[in-house]
């Protein structure tokens, strides 16, 4: 293909310590690895991330790049699919699907530079801004940390506060913080999957008392039957939602189909960047289910004022402390939402690579 051709993609990966150890229901982990792509075409730069393994970033070295070269940066979906053909025989879920999503996501970026335009008016927008809520709430977090976290997003204008459950004493702390909340403050939990069917049904009768409207992972992702169990008989209000292991469209409809959803997550660094997001966003409208974003807030800005049926962007507390450490443009929360960057082109943000230097794997 003609136009501007992809004439070099590279990667480098960032290991961000965690403010303290922090773990959910089912995993601990004290530190946070971050893929930067910089793809160039037509004298511009343009920068991906993603949330991976640092084994992400040697599938984008060693079959990515060459399968990318040379293909137009205006033309994103032929890109996409080249990448897509590329990691074939690598199995193109889990991490290679992280490397194509950082790579898709630095190619939008490269596209709005050549272009001279935001991706968010490459995309068109359904709204001017999209609606945030909070997320972190750790399991490893003491009571304090808990309400000064939740308590300090709904200051900012966040409605909608998640902490995760699953161990420990789960539905307690979620009393804790129903205390502290105002009332109008809806509480989201997540299980990361910790629970079996029935204990993950008798929970979702003793939150709902405590304004828990978002049930996220009762049980295992992959329990699809069990899933849609809980979305029949859990109680009226609560949404049960998955959709962060989403690694391609065909996993997202899945879950569409089981029907295992209520609101539909999808991760744009995991289920292939912008375009792989967008494309789930229209397979969820056609079964009149939400999506909301997994993670990485400032990746989904754009995509999120685009989709018709966004429902809001999680504002996960760890990516969005080293988005706003290593990203120059990294939105803000205001009001309760995010705002792309319009007057910039691309996704509105960079590396600062100053700052990320001491993080460099
Ligand atoms: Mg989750």
């Amino acid at each position: 293909m003609t136009g501007c051709p992809i004439t070099e993609i590279q990667w480098s990966a960032y290991r961000v310590p965690t403010d303290e150890p922090e773990s959910d229901g089912t995993l601990e982990w004290d530190s946070t690895t971050m893929i930067v792509v910089h793809a160039r075409g037509a004298d511009e730069i343009g920068m991906g991330f993603g949330y991976a393994s640092q084994a992400a970033g040697n599938v984008i070295g060693s079959i990515l790049s060459e399968s990318v070269r040379g293909i137009s940066a205006l033309d994103i979906p032929a890109a996409w699919e080249a990448m897509v053909h590329g990691v074939r025989n690598q199995g193109r879920l889990g991490i290679t699907a992280a490397a194509v999503s950082a790579v898709d996501l630095a190619l939008w970026d490269l596209k709005g530079k050549i272009i001279g335009r935001s991706v968010a008016e490459l995309l068109g927008s359904t709204r001017h801004s999209v609606e945030v809520y909070g997320s972190g709430g750790f399991t490893s977090y003491s009571d304090d940390r808990l309400v000064d976290q939740l308590t300090g997003w709904s200051g900012q204008g966040v409605t909608k506060v998640k902490m995760k459950i699953g161990r420990g004493r789960g539905v307690e702390r979620v009393a804790v913080a129903r205390s502290a909340l105002h009332d109008s403050v809806e509480i989201y939990v997540d299980a990361n999957g910790a629970y079996r069917r029935k204990q993950a049904l008798a929970v979702a009768y003793e939150l709902a008392p405590l304004g828990v409207t978002w049930f996220e992972e009762p049980v295992d992702h992959r329990d699809l039957e069990g899933l849609r169990q809980l979305r029949e008989r859990g109680p009226a209000g609560m949404d049960m939602t998955v959709g962060e292991y989403g690694y391609d469209l065909t996993q997202l409809q899945n879950l569409l189909t089981a029907p295992a959803v209520d609101v539909l997550m999808a991760d744009c660094t995991r289920c292939g960047g912008i375009t792989g997001w967008l494309r789930a966003a229209a397979a969820a409208q056609a079964h009149h289910v939400p999506i909301s974003s997994h993670t990485a807030p400032s990746a989904h800005v754009a995509a999120g004022c685009a989709a018709p049926n966004a429902m809001h962007l999680e504002y996960f507390h760890d990516h969005a402390r080293i988005e706003n450490m290593l990203l120059d443009g990294a939105p803000a929360i205001e009001n309760g939402a995010l705002t792309p960057d319009r007057s910039r082109p691309g996704l509105g943000y960079a590396l600062k690579e100053s700052d990320a230097k001491k993080f460099r794997l």
